[in-house]
């Protein structure tokens, strides 16, 4: 069958929203708001997005349990980045935190209070007072160990108040360009009943989340495919910074399933096989709250030396034994319940077993402040790219740099989610009309979805995906060398190659999931070999990429973004160019002066 048979259900939107987590739905409230046409397409019911897992809370310097100031989070953030953050958009974020976090205080949050009703916060890894020099801030609010679930909730519930219209378990196949390298729409599948929808739009704001599942031990759910950076890929456009994948120190042994960084604010710390608190000697002053690419490397070490904890030495024991259990319950229940299920263990009694799991994407889609997506273009670093937008953990603001802080990815979703609402308010009148859709709009969408439908190859899907989660996993983790990455390269190749021979069983397009996991893993993989390539490509060691060969931050020749290109799809073609952007190093107004590098310890 061809492209051609397909039926088409047109639509036009001022803005349509790919995406329903947090920062899907909070881009979805405000263009809403602003009296524009808007449609939030989303793969899963919004409030299963991988939002609602989110646990430790979310940072803004509100000072309600110290002393606080946006500068000193803002400081904490661009140390964390390891200096690879975009300092304007670091400013930004840290200067409307407050009033985000307020905005989900009154949209109905339940956060957690003090014993003045204040929103509670705790401390959080690498969150410091007074311009990094300490003590330990607390900054991050919480509603007790269930932070994302409680905004995700309520930012749904917030959203069906205004006039948007909600395409759910819709699946967004590919964007919709045109010769002038605008974005015009985007192009879904009704997974229900299989028809095709063609959404026509003056804006589409990409708010599809990370793509953790290229490894095979992540705390993210199965749905985090990098779905808009596939997309982004086939357009022809780049993606930044995707070398930078964060291991979190703390997932459960075998599971993956994700023990908050709040477990250690509210006290609890590692040890190794002696019983040790090795923190303390790789981070003597923030310890086990030192930032999450220190703690991971540094249990990492601690397994590579022989000092891992269990029978084949390769985890360690986090401890919450010592707390007493009237604050675990009250302040970390999910997780009590969490090491009940998936290790066994009464953690008021015994030690978890935790190694370090893959957790966040750093690296995406590259956006300035307001959410527009920007490209390397004619010699200009910030061209942007007419018509899209990218939130969240799919884009790259770059707020997070080289490494995220814990809790800073939260309120990322939300200020930027923001941002992008206000950003097409400004620049679209309502009732705009619209130019017609170019020729073909629907044949890349349409022929790559047919190609999969009837793919009659050898290849399982479930087979291809599970060689590149641990070829991702071995050769582009905590620690890499050349070596590693040159094969991995050359593993990784072969799997996207494996990619063309792929078979699938289901030939019908209602709610065929065989088909829909073929063209999440042709996501996966595009982004794995980028971030691959990308990772051998960077001869230096920067927050969460660490290179042995090449211990030490080189600021002089790689304090710049990583921008490449994928070109290819269904493990054809897959030639990459990397280029580079510099690193924004001015702030946004003159109330701070940009914060210089010097060397980063905790
Ligand atoms: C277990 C866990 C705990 C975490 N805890 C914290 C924390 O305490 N604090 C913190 O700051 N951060 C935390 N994080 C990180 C943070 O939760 C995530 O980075 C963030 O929630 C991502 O939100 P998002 O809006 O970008 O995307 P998601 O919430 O992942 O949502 C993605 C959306 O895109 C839709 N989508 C994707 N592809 C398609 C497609 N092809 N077609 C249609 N729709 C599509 C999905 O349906 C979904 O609605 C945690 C992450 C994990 C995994």
């Amino acid at each position: 069958m061809s492209a051609a048979a397909y039926k088409i259900i047109d639509h036009t939107y001022d803005a349509v929203v790919v995406g329903a987590g947090g920062s899907g739905l909070r881009a979805t409230m405000g263009i809403a708001e602003a009296g524009l046409k808007t449609a939030c397409i989303t793969k899963v019911f919004p409030t299963r997005s991988h939002t609602v897992a989110a646990q430790g809370g979310i940072a803004a310097s509100l000072g309600n349990m110290g002393p606080d100031h946006w500068t000193w989070h803002m400081f904490d953030t661009v140390k964390g980045s390891d200096w690879l953050g975009d300092q304007d958009a670091i400013e930004y974020l840290c200067r409307e935190a407050p009033a985000a976090v307020y905005e989900l205080e009154h949209a109905g949050v339940p956060f957690s209070r003090t014993q003045e009703g204040k929103i509670y916060q705790r401390p959080f890894g690498g969150m410091m007072q007074n311009m990094g020099e300490g003590p330990p801030a607390q900054r991050t609010c919480a509603a007790a160990d269930r932070t994302g679930h409680a905004m995700l909730h309520a930012l749904y519930q917030q959203s069906l108040k205004y006039d948007a219209d909600f395409f759910i378990e819709y699946f967004a196949l590919d964007l919709i360009m045109d010769e002038q390298g605008q974005c015009r729409g985007v192009i879904a599948l009704c997974m229900e009943d299989g028809s095709i929808h063609r959404f026509r739009a003056h804006n589409v704001v990409l708010a599809t989340g990370g793509y953790g599942r290229c490894y095979f031990s992540a705390t993210s759910a199965h749905t985090c495919t990098g779905d808009g950076g596939g997309m982004v890929l086939r357009a022809g456009l780049q993606l930044q910074d995707m070398e930078f994948v964060q291991f979190h120190p703390t997932g459960i042994y075998g599971a993956g399933v994700l023990i908050t960084e709040g477990a250690r604010g509210e006290g609890g710390y590692l040890t190794n096989s002696e019983g040790e608190r090795f923190m303390e000697r790789y981070a003597p002053s923030a310890k086990d709250l030192a930032s999450r690419d220190v703690v991971s490397r540094s249990m990492a070490m601690e397994i590579r030396e022989g000092r891992g904890v269990g029978k084949e030495g390769d985890h360690i024991y986090l401890h919450l034994d010592h707390i007493d259990p009237k604050v675990l319950a009250e302040r970390l229940p999910g997780i009590t319940e969490t090491g009940k299920i998936f290790a066994g263990v009464d953690l008021t009694r015994q030690p978890l077993p935790v190694t370090p799991t893959v957790h966040y994407n750093m690296g995406g889609i590259p956006t300035n402040y307001h959410g527009e997506v920007v490209r390397l273009k004619d010699g200009n670093p910030d061209s942007v790219v007419p018509g899209l937008f990218a939130v969240g953990e799919a884009a790259c603001v770059s707020v997070h740099g080289a490494n995220r802080l814990g809790s800073n990815s939260l309120i990322d979703l939300v200020v930027f989610g923001r941002a992008t609402g206000l950003r097409i308010k400004d620049t679209l009148k309502p009732g705009t009309g619209h130019a017609p859709l170019p020729k073909g709009s629907e044949e890349l969408a349409l022929g790559r979805l047919d190609h999969f439908r009837h793919a009659a190859g050898e290849a399982p899907t479930a087979v291809i995906r599970s060689e590149m989660q641990k070829t991702m996993q071995r050769h582009c983790a905590v620690f890499r060398t050349d070596e590693l990455l040159t094969e991995g390269k050359q593993m990784i190749r072969g799997t996207y190659a494996k990619l063309a021979d792929v078979g699938i069983k289901d030939r019908s397009l209602v709610w065929n999931t065989d088909l829909v996991e073929t063209l999440e893993l042709d996501n996966l993989l595009g982004q794995a070999v980028v971030t691959m390539e990308s990772a051998l490509n960077r001869k230096e060691s920067r927050g969460a990429h660490v290179n042995e060969d090449f211990p030490d931050r080189d600021d002089a020749n790689w304090m710049k973004h990583t921008v490449a290109t994928f070109d290819g799809w269904g493990g054809k073609g897959g030639e990459i160019a990397i280029d580079y952007r510099p690193v924004h190093d001015y702030t946004l107004t003159d109330d701070i002066e940009y914060i210089k590098p010097k060397k980063r310890v905790y």
